[in-house]
């Protein structure tokens, strides 16, 4: 969210798009169309697979290699912290106030749907918008 401008973006950011850096261009381009200053912007990880549970092959982690990602910071062993990966991104344009749910969707199968857990077809779905304000009372 660029406060203030009227604008937000909303970027789904699996490891493919992570490797190609669709945050870091995305938000970048946020800051060119908004006007927004990079300490002004306010970003928000929602639910999505953390490094608890995301174990992917190599060829995901030659991916983020061949990208010029730093993958020793962003894989431990065979598991990749993509949210990790996404604020490094985010560094790097200077965007700092990060807001995290720090939940888990393979670990909580309770609350959402996993497909690598549980190979559901039922889907997540992330609305965004702003809220009219409220008018007094009269
Ligand atoms: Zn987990």
């Amino acid at each position: 969210v660029a406060p203030g401008s009227g604008i937000f973006a909303v970027f789904h950011a699996g490891w493919r798009g992570t490797a190609n850096r669709i945050v870091e261009k995305g938000v970048s381009k946020l800051l060119e169309v908004s006007g927004a200053k990079a300490e002004e912007v306010l970003i928000a990880f929602g639910p999505c697979i953390r490094k608890c549970c995301y174990e992917v092959g190599e060829e995901v982690k030659r991916a983020f290699a061949a990208a010029r990602q730093e993958v020793s910071r962003i894989f431990s062993g065979p598991f990749l912290d993509l949210v990790e990966a996404n604020r490094r991104q985010l560094f790097r344009l200077e965007v700092t106030r990060i807001l995290d749910s720090n939940l888990c969707t393979a670990c909580r199968t309770d609350v959402f749907y996993s497909y690598r857990r549980e190979r559901t077809p039922s889907r997540i779905w992330t609305i965004a918008g702003f809220k009219e304000p409220s008018e007094s009372p009269s």
